[in-house]
């Protein structure tokens, strides 16, 4: 049996310096509350208000540190909410994404970034030789339990940083009544 440890992320944004100078102003900087799993990464202790066609929610975690392209990561539910209609991307694809308002304490911007992510495992070169998974293909992944659900094509990504672990967003978690730190099975 291979065992996968369950991540689940909630709504986040990454920003771009130019984004992030638009709503925190020049002479701000990001601060780290905690680190994330995969590494280099962490939560900010700074949120945005994301405003869609239909409705807003505030509080929105920034993830750190600042990238290239801007990325809003959503939850079907979150999407509804807002009113917008992103495309299921991987991490980083941002053909189509959907135009959402960003907003922070000093201004706001407009930008084509709403995706909603491909659910996904984290994986290493040595995971993959470990457990015979090709980079880049999809697996199976059963989550146990009284809400049991498995997964169809759940996408390998393999960097020599990554941490072995099954990334699922807040729909996906909830649907399988499941939490950041239970063990899933994987199936090649
Ligand atoms: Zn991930």
């Amino acid at each position: 049996m291979i065992r996968i440890t369950i991540e689940v992320s909630s709504r986040h944004v990454h920003l771009n310096r130019v984004t992030w100078t638009e709503l925190f102003g020049r002479r701000s900087s990001l601060h780290r509350q905690r680190a994330i799993s995969q590494t280099g990464q962490f939560a900010a202790r700074e949120t945005v208000t994301l405003i869609g066609p239909r409705r807003r929610i505030p509080g929105v975690r920034i993830v750190g540190p600042l990238r290239k392209s801007n990325q809003v990561e959503l939850s079907a539910t979150d999407a509804r909410f807002l009113g917008c209609l992103p495309p299921l991307r991987d991490s980083g694809d941002l053909r189509g994404a959907a135009p959402i308002v960003i907003a922070g304490p000093r201004g706001r911007r407009r930008v084509s970034a709403a995706i909603i992510q491909r659910r996904h495992i984290h994986a290493s070169p040595a995971d993959c030789r470990r457990y015979r998974l090709r980079p880049g293909t999809t697996v199976r992944v059963k989550i146990h339990g009284p809400r049991a659900l498995l997964f169809d094509r759940v996408y390998v990504k393999v960097d020599p940083s990554f941490v072995w672990a099954l990334h699922l967003d807040t729909d996906e978690a909830n649907a399988a009544r499941t939490a950041t730190g239970d063990v899933a099975e994987v199936f090649r």
